[in-house]
């Protein structure tokens, strides 16, 4: 699979006569932890595009000064995950266009896994690429007339074709958000792998603004109100006819990445009209019945773990208490530690709370164990501090296989458990017990509500529902080009 993976978040709002950038901006800052590589956001009055990316959290990509220029009615807006990859500005998003029928613009969280074959059939077409990233594949594709366009019928958006062509040809994992002159549309792929939701944005003088986001957490610091999530498959437009849906005739077996539950999302996020917080304490509650431990303390690792952390007490009958405190102001350096300090990662980020720690035998519990740097490291802390015991809980089943949907899990090379068994994982980290929730245990929870629903599990049980075969599906030039 080549091309830059990215989990990211997306952001778009309609509010004409709102200070359209600024909100961006403040929504952005919410779903700063989805990514830390870049930021940016694009404006649109409909006519002109403006926009402005720079690299690091929100708040150092852009000034006051950066903000200015961004004016218009609606925009987009978009954060990049950190991969091991070279940092650039030139794979940051939004990325424009402009077009025959004005401006256009695209975020996009996820990732094709037919980027071959699109790209092949994009330069076969005459559409030139500037980037290696799949997300740039998208826009172009978007940008090429659907057969018998009939562009600037009365009522009819020239984009609505074209985005329903974008569900049929491009595979994979995208939520997008796209701005052009008729408004911002959302789009989910079919298996609807990553998340993206829609709220209601109130201002100025009793107008009714919208907005789209990949968690619902952007909402409140904004003021907005969460509607519901787009569905797999499902492109919306929010413009000045409100909120407007187009569905897909044919949509698979929703596939929800499971990740997003056990980690990516922000806890106060409701995904599928659930908290993430609760989920994840159901998760912790549940490995505390599968996998109980004498014990004195549940300590959590922050923040991700905290929930899990708290379930798993509750579920146990023993206190929780902080075990660990985390620099909250780490976010992402540019600076590397040096040899000696790189070896002490965990050290940097984490110190361990003496006071609470000495003499107890600890269970402590985390959300997943991926690559394993991590676990061992956090171990050793915890003894440093005066745990007579560490008991490592995990509330997620092992991570053995790779994402090709978007999330940066590493090959299946750097994946502990695809190399190691849980008790060779337990002396690797140099715990006395090591547990991981079961992954029925996990679907249990996550199905709680709906036992017919599906999600993408394939990190845990390799079990993907695409084809990883970038090219089996043969695509025609047709498909790019008829509707
Ligand atoms: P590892 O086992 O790879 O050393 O790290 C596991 C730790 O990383 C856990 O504490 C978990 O919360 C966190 N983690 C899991 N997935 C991701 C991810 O995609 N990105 C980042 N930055 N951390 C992750
Ligand atoms: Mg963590």
């Amino acid at each position: 699979m080549s091309g830059p993976k990215h989990e990211c978040g997306v952001f778009g709002i309609w509010a004409p006569g709102a200070d359209v950038a600024r909100i961006t901006f403040f929504a952005l800052y919410a779903l700063q932890h989805r990514g830390q590589e870049s930021a940016g956001i694009a404006t649109t009055d409909g006519e002109r595009i403006v926009k402005h990316r720079g690299l690091g959290l929100v708040t150092q990509a852009f000034t006051e000064d950066d903000l200015r220029p961004l004016e218009g009615g609606w925009a987009i807006g978009h954060n990049r995950y950190s991969t091991r990859g070279a940092t650039t500005l030139r794979n940051a998003q939004p990325f424009i266009l402009q077009t025959l029928h004005g401006p256009l613009g695209l975020a996009h969280n996820g990732n094709v896994t037919n980027a071959r074959t699109l790209r092949q059939l994009l330069l076969e077409r005459g559409v030139g690429l500037s980037t290696n990233s799949d997300s740039e594949l998208l826009l172009k594709a978007l940008a090429v007339p659907v057969r018998d366009e009939r562009a600037g019928e009365v009522g009819e958006s020239v984009w609505l074709p074209r985005l329903q062509r974008l569900l049929r040809v491009a595979e994979g994992a995208y939520s997008l958000a796209v701005m052009n002159r008729d408004g911002i549309f959302g789009l989910r792929d079919p298996h609807g792998f990553r998340p993206l939701c829609i709220g209601e944005l109130p201002y100025g003088d009793g107008q009714i603004g919208y907005v789209l986001a990949s968690e619902s957490c952007a909402f409140a610091p904004i003021g907005a109100r969460y509607v519901r999530d787009v569905e797999p498959g499902e492109i919306v437009r929010l413009g000045p006819r409100g909120i407007e849906s187009w569905r897909s005739p044919t949509v698979p077996r929703p596939a929800m990445c499971v990740f997003e539950y056990v980690y990516f999302a922000r806890p106060d996020s409701d995904l599928e009209g659930r908290s993430v917080h609760l989920l994840r304490q159901r998760f912790g509650e549940r490995l505390a019945q599968e996998s109980p431990v004498a014990a004195d303390i549940v300590v959590g690792v922050p923040d991700s773990a905290l929930p899990a952390g708290i379930g798993f007490a509750r579920g146990a009958g023993l206190e929780y208490i902080e075990g660990l405190i985390k620099n909250r102001y780490i976010g992402r350096t540019f600076i590397q530690p040096d040899a000696r300090l790189r070896r002490d990662k965990v050290r940097l980020k984490y110190t361990p709370l003496r006071a609470n720690l000495a003499g107890k035998r600890v269970v402590l519990v985390d959300d997943s164990i991926v690559r394993g740097s991590t676990a061992g490291p956090l171990v050793q802390l915890l003894r440093d501090g005066g745990a007579a015991e560490v008991h490592v809980r995990i509330s997620s089943p092992p991570v053995r296989h790779p994402c090709f949907m978007g999330v940066d899990l590493g090959t299946h090379d750097e994946i502990i458990a695809h190399q190691k068994s849980v008790e060779e994982i337990r002396q690797h980290i140099g715990a006395d017990s090591l547990a991981y929730l079961s992954l029925p245990g996990m679907l249990d929870v996550v199905r709680e509500s709906d036992a017919a629903r599906g999600y993408c599990s394939a990190c845990f049980d390799g079990d993907y529902p695409i084809s990883l075969e970038d090219g089996t599906t043969k695509l025609q030039f047709e498909d790019i080009h008829g509707a």
